[in-house]
Formats: structure tokens, C-alpha cells, sequence
């Protein structure tokens, strides 16, 4: 049998950890398969996708720019992917293209992992509306928060984003900030920006709940400037390394048939590399 391959496609992707994740697990596992980064242009996605089979591949990762358009072309979609309108996670079944969305099970994985006690909570704030924070957004409307509030510097954003999900989100503008943290169980940073000197978010952490939890998307740095303020007031704070190997684990298990465990092992090796 010919060793199973599969890929991640993006535009740039020469930063993306996942070959190094899932080589881990595939040598860990003791399995004949690899796992390839491919570069992909926006305008050849859809062609891409038409033939990687040909190519030996029996699924994939979409990252930035393509997990919309990818989602477009897929045949069958799950339901928490048609809910965001976009994947990162492709297989080809009965000859037609499958897709999924594990960002919402990395994020949730990563915070049952670091801190469990955020499923007692039931008011979250999110800063960030970008396509991540669609994730976050599902994730805590499946984990039953009764007050969703995402903040955004473009209001517009966050209320189109509060719009197509309804229920308990609401959205508002980094102004509400200081009023609403006070209230807030949890509080994640869904945005691309460094905090620390970004005066409209500086946020007065001591205002907080003693017992909220600080959770951050990026992982570059691993301790961000927003995490490393919510742990100074003693806050337990989770960081954005963990969502990016749990959201993982459903595509390795489909392409490759084993469901692999995200430890202390692989976290230091991806630490490592994110060093150099
Ligand atoms: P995106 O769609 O480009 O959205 C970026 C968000 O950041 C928007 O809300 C944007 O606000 C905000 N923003 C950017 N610069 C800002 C600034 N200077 N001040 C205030 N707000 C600013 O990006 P995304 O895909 O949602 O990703 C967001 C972050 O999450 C990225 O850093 C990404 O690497 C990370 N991420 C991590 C994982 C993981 O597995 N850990 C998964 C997905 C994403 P405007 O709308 O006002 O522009």
C-alpha cells in the first residue's frame, strides 16, 4: 500500500506548524504517511482541490487565505462548518469533497485542557471580530454562555458578526471595554494586534473577577503582552498554542485512522520551533 499523504494549503504557508504536529504524531504512531505544505495561490484553490487526489493526497488543511472558498467548494459540509461558512479540515469521500471546522473543537479542547473551570462561567467577552472569533463565538454558544459580548475596533464587524449569530452575542465597540469586564468569566483576545501599547485596548485588569480566565488566540509570542497583564492580577490565563494542536486531532484521525493525544511532549517541540 502506498503511504497516506496529506496536506496544508495556504498563501503564505512556509510559517505553518502543522507538518511539524502532524509528523509527530505520524512517526509517533509508528505510521508510513507524511504530512506536506502546499502553496497555494488564491486563484488556483479551486483546481487545487479538483486534483489533489491525483497528487496522493487523501485530505487536508486549509489555512488563510482559503478556508471560505474552500468551504464553497466542498460537496458536504458538517453542520458546525456550514454555521461558520468556512473549513480548514478536507476529505474526499464517495468520490466528493468533505469539509470541517476544528477550530471550534481547538479552542474548546485547549480551555477543557488548561483550565476546566471556564464551563461554569456564562458571561464572555471577545475582542476581535475576524474569522477566528466566529469560532470562539460558536464555541461559547455550545458551551451555553448567556452573554456573548465582542467587542471590535470596526463596530460594523462585530455587529454583523452579533447579527448572524443572535442569541446571547451583542456586540460593541473597545469602549464598552471597562464596564463590561467587571461581569465577564472569561475574556479572549481574538485580535491580531499587540495589546500592550494599543491605547483604546489597554485594559485595567484589576477591574477583573478574580476568577476570570485570560485566553488568547496568537501564540507568537506564547505569553502575549494581554495574557502576561491578566496573569500580573493573578488571573489564569491560557494561551493560543494550545487551540492550534487540538484543532489537529480531527484531521489526523481521518486521514490517517488514529486518534492522537495532544501532551506535554508535542507542546515543547512546537515551543522549540517557534523559538528559531
Ligand atoms: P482577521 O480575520 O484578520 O481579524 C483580525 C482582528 O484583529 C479584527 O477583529 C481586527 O479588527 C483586529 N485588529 C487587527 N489589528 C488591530 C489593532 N491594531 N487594534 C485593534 N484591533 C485590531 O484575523 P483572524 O483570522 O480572526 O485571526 C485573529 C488572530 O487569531 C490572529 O493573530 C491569528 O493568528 C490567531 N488565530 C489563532 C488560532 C489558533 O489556533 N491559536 C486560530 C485562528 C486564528 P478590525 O475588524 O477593526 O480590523
Amino acid at each position: 500500500m502506498s503511504p497516506r499523504k496529506a496536506f496544508v494549503a495556504g498563501w503564505p504557508v512556509a510559517h505553518s506548524r502543522s507538518p511539524l504536529i502532524h509528523r509527530f504524531w505520524l512517526d509517533r504512531h509508528g505510521i508510513d504517511g507524511d504530512y506536506v505544505a502546499e502553496a497555494v495561490p488564491p486563484d488556483s484553490l479551486s483546481v487545487f482541490l479538483r486534483q489533489f487526489a491525483a497528487h496522493g493526497y487523501v485530505g487536508g488543511n486549509v489555512t488563510l487565505p482559503h478556508k471560505e472558498a474552500a468551504f464553497r467548494a466542498c460537496r458536504h459540509a458538517t453542520p458546525v462548518a456550514k454555521r461558520l461558512g468556512a473549513v480548514n479540515t478536507l476529505w474526499l469521500a464517495d468520490d466528493a469533497l468533505h469539509g470541517d471546522n476544528t477550530d471550534v473543537h481547538g479552542f474548546t479542547a485547549n480551555l477543557d485542557d488548561r483550565a476546566p473551570a471556564w464551563r461554569r462561567g456564562s458571561n464572555a467577552l471577545v475582542i476581535g471580530a475576524g474569522g477566528a472569533s466566529r469560532a470562539i463565538l460558536q464555541a461559547l454558544i455550545e458551551a451555553r454562555f448567556e452573554t456573548i459580548l465582542v467587542l471590535n475596533r470596526t463596530l460594523s464587524r462585530a455587529a454583523a458578526l452579533a447579527d448572524h449569530f443572535g442569541g446571547p452575542v451583542r456586540s460593541g465597540g473597545f469602549d464598552e471595554l471597562p464596564r463590561a469586564l467587571p461581569h465577564a468569566h472569561l475574556v479572549v483576545n481574538a485580535t491580531s494586534a499587540e495589546l500592550e501599547g494599543e491605547a483604546a485596548l489597554a485594559i485595567d485588569w484589576s477591574a477583573a473577577r478574580a476568577d476570570a480566565i485570560a485566553a488568547d488566540l496568537v501564540y507568537v509570542p506564547l505569553m502575549t503582552p494581554f495574557l502576561r497583564a491578566a496573569a500580573a492580577r493573578g488571573l489564569t490565563s491560557v494561551d493560543g498554542l494550545g487551540m492550534l494542536l487540538h484543532q489537529a486531532v480531527p484531521g489526523f484521525e481521518r486521514w490517517f485512522g488514529i486518534r492522537p493525544a495532544v501532551d506535554a511532549e508535542l507542546r515543547r517541540l512546537v515551543i522549540a520551533d517557534l523559538g528559531k
